[in-house]
């Protein structure tokens, strides 16, 4: 699935099949997630150009087909994810103190780099997942972004088992995900996001409380009475600036807000005086590095995540962002790149 110009026409046809260079290794994709990112960079949504034509997709599930010469440490026949990091430098400041993801030279699947919406597809081996052998291609396919992301945007939010987390965005790709990875970190959590049938995605997912922003008449007050005196952090997965903005207001005093959700343009205002006499912190999270992606596999291999997941062809991929779009997805779509 390949596309030539910005918000222009998604093409499905047959393309060649790449070869990877000395450091990459090449990966039949079987599955791949759909993120929201994958719309945003469809559409050119940020101040950051795509390669063009571009294949997007980087939550890509696969076996490794081919091994690029200087590539040590991967065999013909393993289970390999590719992730938006597709590859970074590896000497920058950044990258030799763990901020990989911060890397100016960063290789970014689907953006700069032709990604999962395809049958093969290559990553550098350094930063390639590791899936163990027997994983559900399609189920682990949304921890490569949509789980790596919001569980190192949880260990950023700093919490304590027993203290609340508002997940802003519940029912989304993200979302679910994070609500489930909260749960699993110890921590109570408030789902916000809009429809009764997200309401109830989102607590069967595991939130304890809901607020529904569609009819809440004050989401700020009532954020704070479902955590008596508002969630010590916050994870903000919508694509919505106004979400974000609420967020800076319900926060708990002394507590964390993450911003993690990219709404084109979007801009997020806090009072000085609130901010210096609560005392809160505004962190940004952008996916993670080898080691969280590491970890938050692991808790999906031991059976702590369950990815709420609707398989669809790839083919398909044009309704699937419509329905993005417009709100209507509950958890995440994952293409098959055979159909
Ligand atoms: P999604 O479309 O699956 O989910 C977004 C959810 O937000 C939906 O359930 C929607 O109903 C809900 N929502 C909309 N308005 C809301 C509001 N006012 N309050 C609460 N909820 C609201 O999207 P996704 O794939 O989960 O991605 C979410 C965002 O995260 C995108 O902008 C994506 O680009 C970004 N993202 C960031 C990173 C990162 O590293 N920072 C990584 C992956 C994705
Ligand atoms: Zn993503």
């Amino acid at each position: 699935m390949i596309f030539e110009t910005n918000g222009g026409e998604l093409q499905y046809k047959d393309i060649d099949v790449p070869k990877p260079k000395p450091n990459e290794i090449l990966i039949n994709v079987k599955y791949s997630g759909v993120c929201h990112t994958d719309l945003h960079a469809w559409k050119g949504d940020w101040p950051l150009a795509t390669k063009l034509p571009l294949v997007g997709g980087h939550e890509g599930a696969g076996e490794v087909v081919a091994i690029g010469e200087n590539v040590t440490g991967w065999e013909l026949g393993d289970l390999a994810g590719i992730k938006w990091l597709n590859g970074s430098c590896l000497s920058c400041e950044f990258c030799i103190t763990s901020k990989e993801s911060n890397c100016p030279h960063a290789d970014l699947s689907g953006y700069t780099h032709d990604g999962s919406f395809q049958q093969y597809a290559t990553a550098d081996a350094v930063q390639a997942a590791r899936i163990p052998k027997g994983t559900d291609l399609a189920q682990v396919a949304p921890i490569l972004c949509a789980g790596i992301t919001v569980y190192k945007a949880l260990k950023t939010a700093d919490l304590t088992a027993g203290q609340w987390v508002a997940i802003s965005g519940a029912a989304g790709g993200l979302g679910s995900l994070a609500v489930q990875y909260a749960k699993a970190m110890g921590y109570r959590v408030v789902g916000i996001d809009g429809g009764a049938d997200k309401g109830e995605f989102a607590k069967s997912m595991g939130a304890e409380a809901f607020v529904d922003f569609l009819t809440s008449k004050d989401l700020v007050k009532d954020v704070i009475k479902a955590t008596n005196g508002g969630p010590h952090g916050v994870i903000n997965v919508s694509v919505s600036e106004r979400a974000m903005q609420q967020s800076v207001e319900y926060v708990r005093p002394a507590g964390t807000v993450v911003l993690v959700g990219l709404p084109a343009g979007a801009k997020v205002s806090a009072s000085v005086f609130d901010s210096v006499v609560k005392t809160i912190s505004i962190k940004g999270s952008y996916v993670g590095n080898r080691a969280d992606s590491a970890e938050a596999i692991e808790f999906f291999s031991r059976g702590l995540i369950k990815c709420p997941i609707k398989v669809v062809g790839l083919s398909e991929l044009p309704k699937v962002y419509e329905l993005m779009a417009e709100g209507k997805i509950l958890g995440r779509y994952v293409v098959d790149t055979y159909k």
